[in-house]
This record gives C-alpha cells, structure tokens and sequence, in this order.
C-alpha cells in the first residue's frame, strides 16, 4: 500500500510504502480509484483549526498522530472483506462514509455518528484517501453510486453531504421564504444545487466574486449579492422585505458570521458550516429581540448520506467541476487549493 503522509504537521506530503491492509472482522479493504481534496484538508495537514484569539484546535490533542493519511471523501473497489463482513462483494464500487462513529456513545446510538465524542472519522481521525488503500470498519458504511460518475460521487462525502445537512439545519422554510447562500466555494455550489431538493424557499446568494454570483443566477438563484458592497445588507433586506428566514455560512469566517446575522429576520436562523476560523463577539440582547438561532452543523450521518445519494442518482442535480490529478500531484493540488487557484474540485486517482 502506497500513502501519502503528514510525517510533520504543517509540512508537504511525503510518500510511504506498507504491507497492503487484510480486513479482520467486518472490515471491508477498499482499492481506491477517486480521492477528492476538500478544503479542510489544509487544516488537517497543518494539524488543526483555527479557533481564533491565537487557539487551535489540535488534532494530536485528539489522538491523531504522525505519520497521517489525510483524505475522506473516498470511493473505490472492494478488493478484500473480512470473515464477519456482510453486504458487499469484492469487486463492488462504492463510496466511502467516512463519518465514523464509536458506535457506542448516545448520539451514535440515534445514528448521529457525525457527531460521535469519540469519532473514528476516515481522513480526519484515522488514516485516509491519499493512498491507494483504505480500510472500512463495516460494509455498511459503502454507498452505492451507479449512474453518477466516479469522480463526482466522490465528493458527495463531504462536499455533498455538509451542503445537504446544512439545508436541513436552516429549518422548515415556506415558499414564501428567502434562504441565503454565503461563499460559492464546492460546499456552497452544492449548497446552491441541493436547495431545491431539500427546501421550498426562494435562495439568494452572496459572494465576493463576480463570476460566481453570475453562475448562481444561472443555476436558479433568484439574487445575488456582493456583501463587500456597503449597501448589500439594505439591498438584501428591500430584495426580502425584511431579511430572510434561514442562512447558512459556508465560509465560517467572522466577516461571513456578522453578515450572515445581519441578514435574519425575526425568528431566523443562521447555520454555519464553514470551517474558516476565527472570533468574533456578538451582542446578546439581539437573540431575544430578534428571536434569532444560530447554530452549527458539521457534516451528516449515514441516514443523510443515503437520502442524499437517492437523490443525486435520480438526476436533476447538477455536477460541481471536477478536475482529475495523478495521486503523486498532492502536494502541488494542495498549494494550488491553498492559493485559491481550484475551482471545483481536484480528484486524487491512485
Ligand atoms: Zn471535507
Ligand atoms: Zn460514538
């Protein structure tokens, strides 16, 4: 088994070669064809996120430790299954869940293992997709994805479910309704794609960069806003008469978290998914004056994940742009990523 490993947080990727895993139990060892590289792999590699006011997160505090195979939006070819494995076959290609849970805490008890105490998350806990290999600790965890790509079905993993919870978590909006998309990065286009399977409210858009706000409009956003322009938060407000009923942040910065609240109206809801990082202080009256929820959400469980894949497989959602790299280019994808040069996302193929 070829990897590509974090040796040093904060340094490239360096290659390393193991014996190729053997399934023990329920395992199931995938031979992986697509990797996708989401955003949030630049945090990982750096060892962890920033928390604002100089803290971080650490991920060795969390008992990840060197050498680290990043990557968790996985799809390959199950080429080995352990003697208690049940539900696939070798020679089946599926997408890796990687949202892994204890399996044993409450919220995994209610399926919620995306929200696990004590995560065994593929790529973000334990080894991941930039590797020719992965192991998967039960079968139940591989997506079916026929008619849809390989390239592309990848990144509904991450990118895919994170924008589909996210629309979830802005409530029950009416048809009558606004929904705000903030930042058109891959999480948000999906965002953008997925909203009209997931809610009835009208979706504006707001982001920094021409081009993107036309491609939302193209992609049935009904407004798009600048939110550098002085007069976006009275325009959004005339636009909705009088803010929206749900927002979500696909940014995550704390511009992005103030603009995203400015913009409620009463009894809204902002949901921030974006893992920019930062702080930023609010002033608190405001939440009863406007009985306004802010709230997080942090990918999706198994349940989402194949909601979301029925949906996808039965057409009608439009493909985010895909860009194929050799598994050796890691390290250039990544800087390329890093400098903002990506648009859409670069697939990994072993
Ligand atoms: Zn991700
Ligand atoms: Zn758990």
């Amino acid at each position: 088994m070829k990897s590509w490993q974090v040796i040093e947080w904060g340094k490239s990727l360096e290659l390393r070669e193991y014996p190729d895993p053997e399934p023990k139990g329920k395992e199931v060892v995938v031979r992986i064809t697509s990797s996708g590289i989401c955003h949030s792999d630049l945090h990982i590699i750096s060892g962890g996120f920033d928390l604002g006011d100089g803290n971080l997160a650490r991920l060795e505090d969390r008992g990840v430790n060197t050498p680290y195979t990043p990557g968790h939006e996985i799809l390959g070819t199950v080429v080995a299954v352990g003697p208690d494995a049940d539900g696939v076959d070798v020679g089946d290609s599926r997408i890796v869940f990687p949202w892994i849970g204890c399996g044993e805490c409450g919220v995994c008890q209610e399926e919620d293992d995306n929200l696990c105490v004590n995560p065994r998350f593929i790529g973000a806990r334990v080894d991941g997709g930039y590797s020719d290999h992965v192991v998967v600790p039960d079968a139940k965890y591989l997506i079916p994805y026929d008619g849809v790509p390989e390239e592309l079905a990848c990144t509904y993993a991450c990118s895919g479910i994170t924008a589909w919870t996210a629309l979830n978590r802005a409530g029950n909006l009416r048809e009558s309704d606004y929904l705000l998309l903030i930042g058109l990065g891959g999480v948000g286009y999906n965002g953008l794609y997925l909203a009209p399977h997931v809610q009835k409210a009208k979706v504006i858009v707001a982001d920094i960069d021409e081009g993107k706000r036309e491609a939302a409009m193209a992609a049935g956003a009904v407004e798009a806003f600048d939110p550098t322009d002085k007069n976006a938060l009275d325009n959004i407000m005339k636009a909705t008469g009088g803010g929206v009923a749900g927002a979500i942040d696909f940014v995550g910065a704390p511009s992005t978290f103030q603009f995203g609240m400015s913009t409620l109206r009463k009894n809204g809801t902002l949901v921030i998914v974006g893992l920019f990082g930062g702080a930023q202080k609010v002033s608190i009256p405001m939440f009863p004056f406007m009985a306004m929820s802010v709230r997080g959400s942090y990918v999706g469980n198994l349940r989402d994940m194949n909601d979301m894949m029925k949906v996808i497989q039965a057409g009608g959602v439009p493909a985010i742009p895909i860009e194929t790299r050799p598994l050796h280019d890691c390290n250039q994808a990544l800087h390329e990523l890093e400098h903002g040069k990506v648009t859409g996302r670069i697939i990994l193929k072993p």
